[in-house]
C-alpha cells in the first residue's frame, strides 16, 4: 500500500496523444495535422528572422538574470497594452489597463481565472461549443461551472449567430463569456464585424463579463484587422478581459511568453486590479521567465524588428490562406464531389473539414494523415509537398 495506491490513471490529452501516436507511424508519408502549430513551405518550424535579429543584440549585450518583476518586464506589459489597445488610444493613456506578463496564453487565461474566482466567485462560466479543449478544464480547475454558448452550425457550414445570441441572452447577468478575438478554434469559422457589435450589445444589456482570447491575431485578417474588436468592446464602455499569447505569432511556443490585460474604470481601479493579479501570480510561480518576454518586447519596441516582425507574420498568414485555396482545388480535382469551398471561408490555422470520426480514423491507420476525431485540421501544417498526398487520401475516405 503507497499513498498513491488509490491514484487513477488521467486521460490522455487527446492531442499530445495524437502526437505520440505520428511519432510511433512508420508511414514515410505521414503528415500531422493535429497540433496547433505553423510550420513553413518545407515543414519546418519558423525561427523568426525578427526573433534572432533581438536574440542577437541581446548575446552581444549579456545581461545577469535577476529576478523580474512579479508582473513581469515592464516593457513587455507596455508593448503588449499598446499592441491590444493602441499606443494612443484612450485605456493606454488613461492608465486603466491592468496588464501582466503571462506564461504563454495559457498563463494569461488561468491568471484572469483566479482572479475571478475571487472576484465572482458565483458567476458560471461559458465557453464556445465546441472551444479550444483546454478552456473548459482551466476555468474547472479554477472553481467554476464551465457550460457552452451554442456556435458551430455544422449543417450550415458556419456559426450558429442565432444560437449563440440566444446563449448569451439566457445567461446570468455576471455570467464569465469566453470568446475567441479571432481566428475560432476549433472551427476556423469568426463572427463578422457586424456579429460582433450584436455579440457586444448583449453583454452590455445582460451585464456579463467578456473574457477575450486572443492567441492568433495576426493569422486571419491582419494584426489591426484581428485587434479591432478590442475597440468595440472598449467603445462600448465595457470593463473585460484579454489574454494574449504570442506562442504562433512570434513561432515562440517553447518560451512560453502571452500575458492578460484588464480594461478597468480608471486608473486607480486599474493599480488596485494589478495588486491582486500580482498576488495570484506570486502564489502560483513567483514571477515569469526572462528570455521570451525580452524578445517579443525588444521585437515590438524598435520600428525595423517591428516591421520585419509584421512580414514575417503577414508572410505566414498569407501562406495559409494559400494552402486553402491549394486544397479545395486539390480535393476537387482528387474527385470529392461535395463542395469543399467553405475551407475558404474559414481563417487562422484550423479547418472543421466535416469528416467525421471514422474518417479521421481512417485517415490515420490507412494514409498516416493525422487530424482530431473531431474533424480539425490544422492548415498551416500543409505544404507544396504534402498538399496533393493530403487530398488523395482525404478523396478516398470521403
Ligand atoms: N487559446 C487558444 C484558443 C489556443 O488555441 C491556444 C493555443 N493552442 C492558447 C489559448 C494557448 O496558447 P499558449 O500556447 O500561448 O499557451
Amino acid at each position: 500500500m503507497s499513498l498513491f495506491t488509490a491514484v487513477e490513471m488521467a486521460p490522455r490529452d487527446p492531442i499530445l496523444g495524437l502526437n505520440e501516436q505520428f511519432a510511433a507511424d512508420s508511414n514515410p508519408n505521414k503528415v500531422n495535422l493535429g497540433v496547433g502549430v505553423y510550420f513553413d513551405d518545407n515543414g519546418k518550424l519558423p525561427l523568426l528572422e525578427c526573433v534572432q535579429a533581438a536574440e542577437k543584440a541581446m548575446m552581444e549585450k549579456p545581461s545577469a538574470r535577476g529576478y523580474l518583476p512579479i508582473d513581469g518586464i515592464a516593457a513587455y506589459d507596455a508593448a503588449v497594452k499598446s499592441l491590444v489597445f493602441g499606443a494612443e488610444s484612450e485605456p493606454v493613456t488613461s492608465g486603466r489597463v491592468a496588464t501582466v506578463q503571462g506564461i504563454g496564453g495559457t498563463g494569461g487565461l488561468k491568471i484572469g481565472a483566479d482572479f475571478l474566482k475571487r472576484v465572482s466567485p458565483n458567476a458560471k462560466v461559458l465557453i464556445s461549443d465546441p472551444s479550444w479543449e483546454n478552456h473548459r478544464a482551466l476555468f474547472t480547475n479554477a472553481g467554476f461551472t464551465v457550460d457552452t454558448y451554442a456556435y458551430y452550425d455544422a449543417e450550415k457550414r458556419g456559426v450558429n449567430f442565432d444560437g449563440m445570441l440566444a446563449s448569451l441572452n439566457a445567461a446570468a447577468a455576471g455570467t464569465i463569456v469566453v470568446l475567441h478575438a479571432c481566428c475560432h478554434n476549433p472551427t476556423g469559422y469568426d463572427i463578422t464585424a457586424a456579429q460582433w457589435d450584436e455579440v457586444i450589445a448583449v453583454v452590455k444589456a445582460k451585464n456579463l463579463t467578456a473574457f477575450l482570447d486572443m492567441a492568433y491575431q495576426g493569422f486571419g485578417h491582419g494584426i489591426a484587422e484581428d485587434g479591432a474588436v478590442i475597440g468595440k468592446f472598449v467603445a462600448a464602455g465595457l470593463s473585460f478581459f484579454v489574454s494574449t499569447s504570442f506562442s504562433k505569432s512570434f513561432s515562440l511556443y517553447g518560451e512560453r511568453v502571452g500575458a492578460l490585460s484588464v480594461l478597468c474604470a480608471d486608473k486607480e481601479e486599474a493599480s488596485r486590479v494589478l495588486s491582486q493579479l500580482k498576488i495570484v501570480i506570486r502564489t502560483n510561480y513567483s514571477n515569469p521567465p526572462i528570455h521570451g518576454g525580452a524578445v517579443v518586447a525588444a521585437v515590438l519596441g524598435n520600428p525595423e524588428l517591428r516591421a520585419l516582425w509584421e512580414k514575417e507574420l503577414g508572410e505566414m498568414r498569407v501562406r495559409i490562406k494559400a494552402m486553402r485555396q491549394k486544397l479545395v482545388d486539390g480535393l476537387k480535382a482528387a474527385g470529392v464531389k461535395q463542395d469543399m469551398s467553405f475551407i475558404t471561408t474559414q481563417i487562422g490555422m484550423f479547418s472543421y473539414s466535416g469528416l467525421n470520426k471514422d474518417q479521421m480514423v481512417r485517415l490515420r491507420s490507412e494514409f498516416g494523415v493525422y487530424g482530431t476525431d473531431t474533424g480539425r485540421m490544422c492548415v498551416a501544417a500543409l505544404n507544396s509537398k504534402n498538399i496533393d498526398y493530403v487530398c488523395q487520401a482525404i478523396a478516398k475516405v470521403v
